[in-house]
This record gives structure tokens, C-alpha cells and sequence, in this order.
């Protein structure tokens, strides 16, 4: 077998939240044709398998069962190209954010305001990535993925994906596909998306800025609020932003006339950093987690926590919330096992 397993592995610098953790076993996928071995062989062993970025957006529990397996697949293929576009096959294990900074540099544009984002390209299309207004689903022409359902490799198409508001068939099914690849349809002609006020007062312009200085304002403005995990655990958001009901959102209002709130498919988009702050959270510390002083909407680790620490922090802040605005949050890195 060319699968390299090791037991017993340490996964606390493997999630970007810092939990203890420790996988029964780990390996490392460096070739395509070391999926379907895995997958063969944790079958024969009826053992659970858990396919694993940057992790950058997961829970981990302080034990793992069975196999973690991390997507160590490089490469970037430039597919074809005409006056207009670019199409791009990048493997699953390339760095989200050093991927971005390359199709800049290669005059290929769409994808400035996700910059920073941490993982892999490969979890991109898992949760449907987001920020400043932009979703990754918009420049994603086909997944090609492994499918543990059919054992067959399989190229999804876009629409396909099921992508939705940080979400995805692909965090709807865990475990079902393993995404190997993604092909990105990129502009040559850079159309600048300032709709956020971060970027729209710092722009006053928009004919006159480029798409390197969008990416960097983007770098700047989330390093100025956003904890880096490399320096202090955290996995970004810990909820959802909550879209609630026309009813739920006028009643809302006229209580708290000053609540943030967006237009969404289903109602209204509220923000639920600012719901935790009004509640009373943010900076509020209780063992070895808290909710970050800069941005209620991140829990962190400030060191030695499991994920026990990390859920008891989350029910209260989903608690508190829920009795102050009777909004209930929801979890948006995914809890494993
Ligand atoms: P992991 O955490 O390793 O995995 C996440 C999920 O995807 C798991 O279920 C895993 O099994 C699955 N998975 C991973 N790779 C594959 C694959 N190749 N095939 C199939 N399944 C796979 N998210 C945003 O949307 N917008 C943001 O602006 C943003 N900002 C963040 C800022 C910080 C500081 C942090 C820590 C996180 C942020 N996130 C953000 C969340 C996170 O970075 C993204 O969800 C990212 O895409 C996760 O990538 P990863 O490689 O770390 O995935
Ligand atoms: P922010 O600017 O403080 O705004 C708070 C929330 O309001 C955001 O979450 C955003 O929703 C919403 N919002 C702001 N302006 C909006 C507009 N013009 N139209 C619609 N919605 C608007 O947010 P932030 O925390 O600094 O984050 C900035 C961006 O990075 C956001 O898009 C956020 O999603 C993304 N981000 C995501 C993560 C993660 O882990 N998922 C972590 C950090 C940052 P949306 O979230 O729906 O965009």
C-alpha cells in the first residue's frame, strides 16, 4: 500500500482553532490515485474517514476515530483562455489565499475580495466561500471530486453544487465527495465590487482603483479585526449571519430601531456579530476561550482548549442571544467527529 498512516497523530496545529485533538489515524494524499486505496481501505475496516484542508473551518473533538486524511494535491492548470476570460483547474490542496494573490498577478480577476480567506482551494466550494459581498460559486465552472456514494470520479457542474449562503451538497452530504479539483472561470477585465463600506469609503472612485489595491484594503481591514490564527486560535466566524422573517425583522426594529440589517432571499439578513455585542459578549473570556474583543462573531482559543470548552462558550452565546432578540444562531465551522 503507498498510503503512509500514522497512528495516534497530534491534530492541535492541524485545526486553525488550536483544539486538543489527537486522530486515530492520519495521512497525507499527495496523488489522485491514493483516494480510492483510502477509501478501499477504510471500508475493509469499517473505520470513518474525515477529509481535512488548512482546517480552518472545523470543531475537532479531542478524539478522532478512524482516518484523517489531508488533501496535499498541488498544481494550477491554465484550461483555455480568449480576450475576456481565463479558465483554471487548481488542485484541492493549494493555499486559498496564495492562489488569489497569483491570478493577480497573472492579470486574471474576480477573486480580490476573498483574499485572506485561510484553507485550501479544495474547501472553497464546501461551505460556498464568502466575503465583501463576493461568493466564490460565482467564478466556479466544475468540481471534479471522488464520489463515495457511486465510487466513481465525477465532475460536478456548478449548479450542481447546490451552493447557498455558505453552503454547499458538499457540507449538506459530509464525506460523500472528496473534491480533488476546482476549474474557475476568471475575467481578464477587472470590475471592481465595492458594495461593502470597507471598501466603498475607502474607494471613493471605483473607475480609478485597481484590483491590487482592492485585494490589499481587503488584507488590511480583515487584519485589522480579524484574530490571525497562527498568533491566536480561532476558526472566523463561529455563526451564521441569521436572515429571519419581514414579521420577526419589523418586530426587531422597534426595539432596537439601530439593528444592522441586509436584504436576503428568504427576509432580512441580520448581523450576528453586532447581535452578540449588543447582548453583551463581546471580549466576555471564560476559561481558556472568549469571545474575541474586536469581533464578537469569532470565539477563540487563548490556549489548551477542547472542544467541550469551545461548545460550552457557543450555547451561551447562542443562549443569550436567543433571550435578548429571540434569534436562534447557528454553528457555521462544521463539529467532527
Ligand atoms: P477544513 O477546515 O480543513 O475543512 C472544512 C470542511 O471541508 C470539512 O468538512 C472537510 O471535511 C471539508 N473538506 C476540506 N477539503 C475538502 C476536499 N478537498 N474535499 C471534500 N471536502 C473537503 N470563510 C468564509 O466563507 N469567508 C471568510 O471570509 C472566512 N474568513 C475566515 C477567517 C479566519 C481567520 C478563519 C480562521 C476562517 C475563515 N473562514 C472564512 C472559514 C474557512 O477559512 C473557510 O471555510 C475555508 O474554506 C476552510 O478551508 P480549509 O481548507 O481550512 O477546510
Ligand atoms: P462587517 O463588515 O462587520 O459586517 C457585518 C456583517 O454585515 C457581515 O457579516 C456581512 O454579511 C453584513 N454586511 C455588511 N455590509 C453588507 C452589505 N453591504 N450587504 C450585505 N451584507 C452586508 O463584517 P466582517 O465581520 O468584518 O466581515 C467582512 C466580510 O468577511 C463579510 O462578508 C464576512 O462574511 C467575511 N468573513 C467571513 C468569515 C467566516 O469565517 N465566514 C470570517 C471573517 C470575515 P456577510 O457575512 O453575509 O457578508
Amino acid at each position: 500500500m503507498s498510503l503512509e498512516l500514522k497512528s495516534k497523530f497530534d491534530l492541535s496545529g492541524f485545526n486553525t482553532l488550536g483544539l486538543k485533538s489527537e486522530a486515530e489515524q492520519f495521512v497525507r494524499i499527495k496523488d489522485v490515485c491514493q483516494i480510492p486505496e483510502l477509501i478501499s481501505y477504510v471500508e475493509e475496516q469499517d473505520l470513518p474517514l474525515l477529509w481535512l484542508g488548512g482546517g480552518s473551518n472545523l470543531v475537532l473533538g479531542e478524539s478522532v476515530p478512524g482516518v484523517v486524511a489531508q488533501l496535499a494535491l498541488t498544481g494550477r492548470e491554465l484550461l483555455s483562455q480568449d480576450d475576456d476570460s481565463v479558465l483554471l483547474c487548481i488542485a484541492a490542496g493549494e493555499v486559498w489565499h496564495e492562489f488569489v494573490r497569483w491570478t493577480l498577478e497573472q492579470g486574471y480577476y474576480g477573486l480580490e475580495n476573498l483574499a485572506l480567506i485561510p484553507g485550501s482551494v479544495g474547501a472553497s466550494p464546501v461551505q460556498n466561500i464568502g466575503a465583501y459581498g463576493v461568493e466564490v460559486c460565482d467564478f466556479i465552472e466544475q468540481v471534479h471530486a471522488f464520489d463515495r456514494a457511486s465510487s466513481k470520479w465525477v465532475q460536478l457542474k456548478s449548479a450542481e453544487c447546490g451552493f447557498g449562503y455558505r453552503d454547499s451538497i458538499f457540507k449538506r452530504e459530509p464525506g460523500r465527495y472528496v473534491i480533488t479539483s476546482v476549474e474557475f472561470r476568471l475575467s481578464r477585465n477587472f470590475q471592481p465590487r465595492l458594495g461593502y463600506s470597507p471598501l466603498s469609503e475607502r474607494f471613493s472612485q471605483p473607475a480609478k482603483v485597481t484590483a491590487l489595491e482592492v485585494f490589499e484594503a481587503v488584507c488590511e481591514v480583515r487584519r485589522s479585526k480579524l484574530p490571525d490564527p497562527a498568533q491566536l486560535g480561532n476558526a472566523g466566524s463561529f455563526f451564521k449571519n441569521p436572515v429571519v422573517t419581514q414579521l420577526q425583522f419589523e418586530k426587531l426594529l422597534s426595539t432596537h430601531p439601530k439593528i444592522p440589517n441586509y436584504p436576503a432571499e428568504t427576509g432580512r439578513k441580520l448581523a450576528a456579530g453586532w447581535l452578540i455585542e449588543q447582548a453583551g459578549l463581546k471580549g466576555y473570556t471564560e476559561g481558556a476561550v472568549g469571545v474575541h474583543k474586536l469581533q464578537a462573531l469569532v470565539l477563540v482559543n487563548y490556549g489548551g482548549a477542547n472542544r467541550t470548552d469551545i461548545e460550552r462558550l457557543a450555547n451561551r452565546v447562542k443562549q443569550q442571544v436567543q433571550t435578548e432578540f429571540d434569534v436562534l444562531l447557528e454553528q457555521e465551522p462544521i463539529a467532527y467527529p
